[in-house]
């Protein structure tokens, strides 16, 4: 019977702590408390499985994160300039008594536990789609490009249930900022025209002006501790780097956005973009695409959510199809 069978476990179980306590008196425990503290907390402290609840952990690439609370998981997504490596996306889950989990790319390290706590999840919430969609009847024809061929969409861990409230701090800024942002952030939102089609998405935001608070994005590419205000700013960024975006979500609901636009590129934000420069409002909008809950489709997709930017690429500006189904599902 299964309730004896386990009574005797409990049982054996206690007979043999009281024979570990007994014997290990004046001993050293043969396994040690993990170590998980610190400002360099690696994915092999975090794979013995320890309780975390401060300090930073360093991944192999270099970047660096606060250690999220409990229930919070941290996603750093950049967006490269083309030919620029491509860090990947990242996301860091602090289970509280599983320990924590990272995500790199879909490849997973850190605690057992919390891999095993957390994937099943993660990977319920985050998916791509390609083909079937409910979607608004064609009404005009656009001409067709790849950006309007190209159906593929990813989706990352986390939804926002609340309109994103958020403030532009242009201390260093490259370019004339807020406009630019502000039309990255509105191209996912209200009724959209998308390659002759037209769709009504439910994401939201509202510009709230500028602040002097900064981004909680480090200049290694990492996430540092939120701060409950939803912010842009400039600043250093790894070389290769245009952008990156930080989101803290607990349970698959997004708390916070915090975006870093690189100083180290000459940036446009004219509305016709000439010169060796990075567009801005199209960046922003890859960016916000990553706000709202999408992930990276491939380089080769044409869409605002390929993982590459050329210089002047206004193109970025406008949604594809893949964008537009993908913003779709996800509100
Ligand atoms: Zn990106």
């Amino acid at each position: 019977m299964r309730t004896s069978s386990v009574t005797a476990a409990a049982v054996a179980l206690g007979i043999a702590l009281a024979a570990v306590v007994t014997t290990s008196v004046g001993v050293a425990p043969a396994e040690a408390a993990p170590s998980c503290s610190g400002d360099h907390i690696t994915v092999g402290d975090l794979a013995r499985g320890c309780v975390v609840d401060r300090g930073t952990i360093a991944l192999p690439d270099g970047r660096r994160f606060a250690v999220p609370a409990a229930g919070t998981t941290v996603s750093a997504l950049p967006v490269a300039a083309a030919g620029g490596h491509d860090t990947g996306d990242v996301s860091i889950t602090n289970t509280g008594r599983a320990g924590v989990a990272v995500s790199l790319e879909h490849v997973w390290s850190g605690s057992p536990a919390a891999i095993r706590q957390v994937r099943a999840v993660h990977e319920g919430l985050v998916r791509g789609g390609t083909t079937a969609h409910p979607m608004a009847a064609t009404t005009t024809k656009a001409a067709p490009t790849s950006s309007c061929t190209n159906r593929s969409y990813a989706l990352l861990g986390y939804r926002w249930n609340t309109t994103i409230r958020w403030s532009s701090n242009p201390a260093g800024a490259r370019a004339a900022d807020a406009a630019a942002i502000r039309a990255g952030a509105n191209a996912w939102t209200g009724t959209i025209a998308v390659c002759g089609r037209s769709i009504t998405s439910n994401v939201r935001n509202t510009y709230l002006g500028t602040t002097n608070q900064a981004p909680a994005v480090s200049a290694n590419g990492g996430c540092g501790t939120p701060n409950g205000a939803n912010t842009t700013g400039w600043g250093a960024l790894r070389s290769g780097t245009l952008a990156t975006t930080c989101v803290w979500s607990r349970s698959g609901v997004a708390v916070e956005v915090d975006q870093r636009y690189t100083t180290a590129y000459a940036w446009s934000s004219s509305a016709t973009c000439s010169g060796a420069k990075f567009d801005l409002r199209g960046v922003a909008t890859h960016e916000w695409g990553h706000a709202y809950g999408l992930g990276h489709t491939t380089q080769a997709s044409g869409l605002v959510m390929k993982p590459a930017s050329t210089q002047c690429d206004v193109a970025q500006r406008t949604l594809g199809l893949g964008d537009a189904f993908g913003i779709d599902v996800r509100n």
